[in-house]
């Protein structure tokens, strides 16, 4: 019983989904067969996608060096980044669900938010062979138009997701994520290695290569204050505790 709770605690939306599908089968049965089957079309089609989407994200992880993925799609890329992504989304093949990996491993090895919006967006709506689709069935005219206005727009949602959504607001890096109480962890991908931390507390913190490393845990509270001051005045806010 015990276990059952601790599984519905940490797998909320599951146990959400599997409630509705109880109620439904007890009072709509055709309506949850008919349901069902729509959950199991899906279920294969990620089943066959999903595994490819893993071995690459799995590659791009291993393979492809922090410092390419910062320099070509890191904050300090500019338009050759915003580029980049774009042209990344655009010749991308498969649904949009299996963007979501990626763009977090990107995301992970110092990839910008603006960019990875770019590449979300350019994915889901400018695809090149769906564009060609488009033409046929509702003329180049329409496709071209809307390619010019969506293009615009998909720009400026990523320059104003960047100015909305912040590191902090992004999970840990699972490497130094937390653990349990008391716990301090760094979002390593977005340090801007300025060190200022390890001045602050550098019983706590300390360079590794050009980011901060945490290298004690389970602060008492005569270091919280200490602590609590190298987090706010971290420039890149991407410290917890
Ligand atoms: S203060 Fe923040 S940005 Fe600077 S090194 Fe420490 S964790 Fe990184």
């Amino acid at each position: 019983m015990n276990k059952a709770l601790h599984f519905a605690k940490n797998n909320k939306l599951l146990t959400l989904v599997a409630a509705i599908y109880l109620l439904l089968f007890i009072f709509q049965p055709a309506k949850a067969m008919l349901s069902l089957g729509n959950s199991l079309y899906y279920i294969k089609e990620m089943l066959t996608i999903m595994p490819v989407i893993l071995l690459l994200t799995a590659l791009i992880s291993a393979w492809v060096p922090t410092s390419t993925i910062e320099k070509n799609l890191g904050k300090n890329s500019g338009w050759k980044g915003a580029v980049f992504s774009f042209l990344l989304g655009s010749f991308s093949a498969g649904p949009i669900y299996a963007a979501f990996p990626v763009s977090k491993t990107l995301l992970q090895k110092g990839a910008s938010i603006a960019n990875i919006v770019v590449l979300l967006s350019t994915w889901a709506v400018v695809k090149v062979p769906m564009l060609l689709n488009e033409a046929k069935f509702l003329s180049p005219k329409f496709m071209a138009l809307r390619w010019v206005l969506t293009t615009i727009s998909i720009f400026i949602m990523g320059y104003l997701t960047e100015k909305i959504v912040k590191p902090q607001h992004l999970p840990a890096d699972s490497s130094q994520e937390n653990t349990g109480e008391n716990t301090i962890s760094i979002n390593r991908e977005y340090c801007i290695g300025c060190a200022l931390c390890t001045k602050i507390a550098p019983a706590y913190f300390k360079m590794e290569g050009k980011k901060a490393i945490v290298i004690k845990q389970n602060p008492g509270p005569a270091a919280l204050t200490l602590l609590q001051a190298a987090r706010e005045k971290c420039p890149a806010q991407v410290i917890k505790m």
